[in-house]
Order: C-alpha cells, then sequence, then structure tokens
C-alpha cells in the first residue's frame, strides 16, 4: 500500500476541501477495492461531509482480515455501514474507512444455524435481518425492518425501536482485532444501554458477525407488522428527504422532538440544513447541498436552544468524525 503517497495527496484534498479521487488496484492477496479520497457524502443517508483519505471495500470476512492484517495497526479506522447515523465533517477523515456492506459482496452472509440461531454479518442490512426472521418463522426482529442500516451499525449502536433493542437479542458476536484476530464474545463483555454499547476489556475490536436469537413466531404475525410498522414510519417521519433519524437521544421521561418543538425550532434553517417540518427531531438535507459544518452548528443550536428553555441536555446520537472547516457565511434563520 503507498501510504506515504496517500497521505500526502490527501493533505492537498483537505485543503480545497475536495475529495480528488484515485482508485487503487490492491495487493494480489487482497479481493477487495482500496479507493483514496473516497467522498463520504455518497456513503452517508445525510448526503454531506468530507472525503475519506483511503477507503477499503472488502470482498468478505476473510478479505477484511487481511486487509486488518496488512493495515498499520496505529492507522485510524473509521466503520462504515450504511452511513445512516453518521457525519464526517467537511475537512474529511484522515486515515481508513472500512464498508462493511461492501460495492460487492462485503460482509454479507445471513444463515439459520442447525441450533435455530441466525448468524449475520456486519455488512447484512438491518431490514434484511428483520425479512429473513420473519421468513424462517421467528418474532420480535421485526423492529429491524424500519433501521435502514447494517448489522454492524446496529450492534454499535445497539439500535431499537418500537420496544425492540439490538442487544436483547445478541447470543454472541465475533469480533476482529487490529492484528486481524478472530474474538468470540457474549454480551457479558459488553456495557450496554440506550444507543450505547462499550467494550469492558480496554480493546480496539470491531463488530464482523452476531448470533441472535429471536422466539418462535407461533401466531405467525412477525410479516404483518413488519408491514405495518413501515407504514408507521412513513407516516411519521421525512424518508423522502436525506437525514440520519434521529439526531438526539429522547432524555429519560421525554421526547427530543417534543423539546425540540416547543423550543419553536420545527422548520429552522441553518444553510442548507433544516430542522425537519415532519418530525422535529430530524435534520434534513432539502436539496442535497447541506455542508456536514451546517448540519453540525444546527445540531449545536438545537442543543443550546433547549438546554436555555427547558434546561435539558439533550445528548446527540448521530455520530460525527473527521476535521472541521470553518464556514463563515452559515447564519441561523427561520427561513432558507
Ligand atoms: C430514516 C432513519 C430512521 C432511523 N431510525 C432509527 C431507529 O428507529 N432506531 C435506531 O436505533 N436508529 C435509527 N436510525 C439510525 C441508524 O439507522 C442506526 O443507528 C443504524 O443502526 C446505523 O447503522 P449503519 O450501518 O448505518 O451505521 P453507520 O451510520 O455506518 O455507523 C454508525 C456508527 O457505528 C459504527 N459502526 C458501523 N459498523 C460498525 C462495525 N461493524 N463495527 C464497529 N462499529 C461500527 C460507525 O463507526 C459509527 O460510529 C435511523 C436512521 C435513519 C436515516
Amino acid at each position: 500500500m503507498c501510504r506515504r503517497k496517500c497521505r500526502k495527496r490527501f493533505v492537498v484534498a483537505s485543503q480545497s476541501t475536495a475529495c480528488h479521487q484515485h482508485q487503487l488496484t490492491t495487493q494480489t492477496d487482497l479481493r477487495g477495492q482500496l479507493r483514496l479520497n473516497e467522498p463520504m457524502a455518497r456513503h452517508v443517508s445525510w448526503r454531506a461531509g468530507g472525503c475519506a483519505a483511503q477507503a477499503y471495500f472488502p470482498a468478505d470476512l476473510q478479505d477484511f482480515i487481511a486487509f486488518m492484517v496488512r493495515l498499520r495497526h496505529d492507522e485510524p479506522l473509521l466503520m462504515v455501514g450504511l452511513g445512516s447515523n453518521l457525519l464526517v465533517r467537511d475537512g474529511g477523515y484522515q486515515g481508513t474507512a472500512i464498508f462493511m456492506h461492501g460495492v460487492r459482496r462485503g460482509l454479507s452472509e445471513l444463515r439459520l444455524e442447525a441450533d435455530g440461531s441466525i448468524y449475520a454479518e456486519a455488512g447484512v442490512a438491518s431490514p434484511k435481518l428483520a425479512r429473513f426472521a420473519a421468513n424462517h418463522q421467528r418474532a420480535q426482529a421485526e423492529f429491524f425492518a424500519g433501521i435502514p442500516g447494517t448489522v454492524g451499525g446496529a450492534l454499535a449502536m445497539n439500535a431499537g425501536c418500537y420496544g425492540g433493542e439490538t442487544w436483547n437479542f445478541v447470543e454472541r458476536v465475533l469480533m476482529i482485532n487490529r492484528q486481524g484476530e478472530k474474538v468470540l464474545r457474549t454480551p457479558k463483555d459488553f456495557t450496554i444501554g440506550y444507543r450505547h454499547v462499550g467494550l469492558n476489556a480496554a480493546t480496539d475490536e470491531i463488530f464482523a458477525a452476531a448470533w441472535f436469537r429471536f422466539p418462535d413466531d407461533t401466531n405467525n404475525t412477525a410479516r404483518s407488522r413488519i408491514k405495518e410498522l413501515l407504514k408507521r414510519r412513513i407516516a411519521q417521519q421525512p424518508l423522502q428527504l436525506p437525514n440520519a433519524g434521529s439526531v438526539f437521544r429522547n432524555p429519560a421521561g421525554d421526547h427530543a422532538a417534543r423539546l425540540i418543538e416547543a423550543a419553536g425550532l420545527k422548520g429552522t434553517w441553518m444553510g442548507q440544513a433544516q430542522v425537519s417540518e415532519k418530525h422535529a427531531n430530524f435534520i434534513v438535507n432539502p436539496e442535497g447541498k447541506a455542508s456536514a459544518s451546517a448540519i453540525e452548528m444546527l445540531i449545536a443550536r438545537i442543543g443550546a436552544s433547549v438546554q436555555e428553555k427547558f434546561g435539558v441536555a439533550l445528548v446527540p446520537e448521530v455520530r460525527i468524525v473527521g476535521d472541521a472547516v470553518v464556514e463563515e457565511s452559515t447564519e441561523v434563520s427561520a427561513k432558507k
């Protein structure tokens, strides 16, 4: 891997904030795709943000492991699923982004095990897991149908909704460490909370796969419940506009959306980013032209306003990484 060359190119790219793309052929024993200066706006649901200095799209689990073995152990690493909870600042990410969903196959293995558990690799889309479980007469996986991310992202975030939460159904997980070694872990190795998962041991490991156990769908209602939950989402969320789902976690005993709406912030613009008119805890990028800094400033503005009006400190749920670029002309306004 021509690390020094890549770094040099990225310095130029990050100064201009433009992503000058380069594709590299990978070394012969790697089967995935390596790219330089990959525009992350293509890969995150907000459709905004800067570039990753280097991006790797593994062909499959073995290829991902082979890449990890080769990667410098101190290389900054950003795991990316479907980017539905992620924003890379406009100055870009000076490290390596690894895409589990992949341009080809990725980490996409999904199967029913002989013991009745479901094995899903990190790149499997959560809605696919929901449908697979329902088709195999398993209940309570329906909530995954409306979460537009991957299994890896759901494990990292403890994603959940409508009463379901990812880690309630995890039996064990396959982790890969920075040396490319496989580590099997169980939920007791983690501190698990609301939209939070932390490994108890101080090691740097990545979710590669999980074994889920769901109860039997004795009433055969899982498939109709998926339809019903998706209908509810379409009615409540601005799904036709680029967004990243709920921006803030709900504070104990309340809803972030209620507080944001009560603070009079629905519809507020910051540059090209707007607090959704449909769901106050969503920030949308209606024309696909918002900068990451406009989105981040709007998040800060919402947090400050809710704190000032109600004394509640909202905690962001979305993950923001990378380097900022100062944007002088962005102003908050009631109109665009
Ligand atoms: C319209 C919409 C609705 C949503 N509704 C919900 C909802 O109801 N409930 C909910 O919980 N979330 C919801 N979300 C947020 C988001 O979909 C979830 O958090 C999802 O689980 C993120 O998965 P992802 O693959 O997109 O992760 P990404 O956005 O790609 O990454 C999110 C975080 O996980 C890390 N990560 C990703 N993969 C791995 C891995 N393999 N190993 C280690 N870390 C990893 C990333 O580095 C990042 O920090 C919604 C988002 C949208 C756009």
